[in-house]
């Protein structure tokens, strides 16, 4: 790999670990609220992500507008066609400071022993800014924007899942500077790559493992099971259930998942993203009560493209992971991670909160 192209987001490969390091150096010179110095700059004129202020970002690609209770929402295929709309409420566009960007795909580079083994990695990075107000808090946020939120990432899961040779697409949203966040204003993020991720391999494998053994699907076992125990169980509803899974990585971590098998988050109907719209914000607010200003993680895992046979075997949901702190030296030496809040106690918690809520 030339020294130009090393400055171009790739990966190399860790022979000791037989995993994937992503680099991407154009990230280095991005702007972050949460570094001290720029403490001054958490007003809105400064921020790239408030209304007013759509000239400093990337044209959008997809725009969520609200009149009354009414959704709506426009996607373009292409950067070159700007959406500008004044009312809106959700919006997405590329991140300019991207850990993956559109590059045509190389052929992986090995040495004769693959001690510096390396590829370009290719795909996409966006932003998607889930609220018109200044406030990385949900409870100054409203359900509409998180009903147009969940709308955007089905749209652009399902945009991603039909281009050429993508392999994989996260979403995620970082809250909080131990959380991995750089900016203030509330937002997710989707990263859509060339590269399945080694975590998402295991998780595939040992799915697929488990349906071939059992005939079963791994996760639907586990809500049954949880639903039969009942002590990790905070919310029952129509289509989704919540828990804190038994084997929780993170204390406070909250699973939420459909009811009955689904693989494809993004052909989830507009009732079931209604509801998990719902179910997310619960949590989030019942976590915030407990601990006001924890960071935390919300992770998608769903079915990803071209992998149709393993509909059966895979279960998407998501993860709430709370980051009270941040990964420290056992859990970087052995990759076993630490818990200090059993998830029963967890789900107690959550149960209390739940009951003090007013449902909007
Ligand atoms: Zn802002
Ligand atoms: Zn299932």
């Amino acid at each position: 790999m030339s020294s130009n192209q090393t400055s171009q987001s790739h990966r190399r490969f860790d022979p000791l670990f037989g995993d994937w390091v992503i680099f991407a150096p154009t990230r280095e010179t991005r702007p972050n609220d949460y570094d001290r110095k720029n403490l001054s700059k958490l007003s809105p004129d400064a921020c790239p992500f408030c209304i007013g202020q759509e000239f400093k970002t990337p044209p959008s690609l997809w725009v969520g507008k609200a009149s009354d209770s009414t959704l709506s929402s426009e996607q373009r295929e292409t950067s070159e066609q700007v959406l500008c709309h004044e009312k809106w409420r959700v919006r997405v566009f590329r991140n300019r400071y991207p850990a993956i960007a559109i590059e045509k795909n190389h052929a992986p580079e090995h040495n004769q022993l693959q001690i510096f083994s390396n590829a370009v990695i290719s795909g996409g990075h966006e932003v998607i800014v889930d609220t018109r107000s200044h406030t990385d808090r949900m409870c100054e946020t409203s359900i509409t924007e998180s009903r147009l939120l969940l709308r955007a990432i089905r749209d652009r899961i399902a945009w991603w899942h039909r281009q050429k040779d993508i392999k994989y697409v996260s979403v995620f949203k970082n809250c909080g500077a131990s959380a991995g966040a750089s900016l203030h204003h509330s937002h997710c993020q989707l990263i859509a790559t060339n590269h399945f991720p080694k975590q998402t391999q295991t998780l595939f494998n040992r799915s697929r493992s488990f349906t071939n053994k059992t005939g079963y699907c791994l996760l639907c076992k586990q809500i049954d099971s949880e639903l039969a125990d009942r002590s990790r169980i905070i919310y029952q509803g129509k289509r989704l259930t919540a828990y804190c899974p038994y084997a929780s990585r993170f204390p406070m971590q909250v699973r939420i998942a459909p009811r009955n098998h689904h693989a494809q988050f993004e052909e989830s109907t507009s009732d079931t993203l209604d509801e998990v719209a719902m179910l997310i914000r619960r949590s989030v607010l019942a976590l915030q009560q407990i601990h006001p200003f924890i960071a935390y993680n919300l992770i998608f895992s769903n079915l990803p493209p071209k992998r149709k046979k393993q509909e059966r075997s895979f279960h998407w949901s998501i993860d709430l992971c709370p980051r009270p702190s941040s990964i420290a030296g056992f859990e970087i030496a052995t990759g076993n991670m630490i818990n200090c809040v059993l998830p029963e106690k967890a789900a107690e918690l959550y149960e209390s909160q739940f009951n003090l809520q007013r449902i909007d």
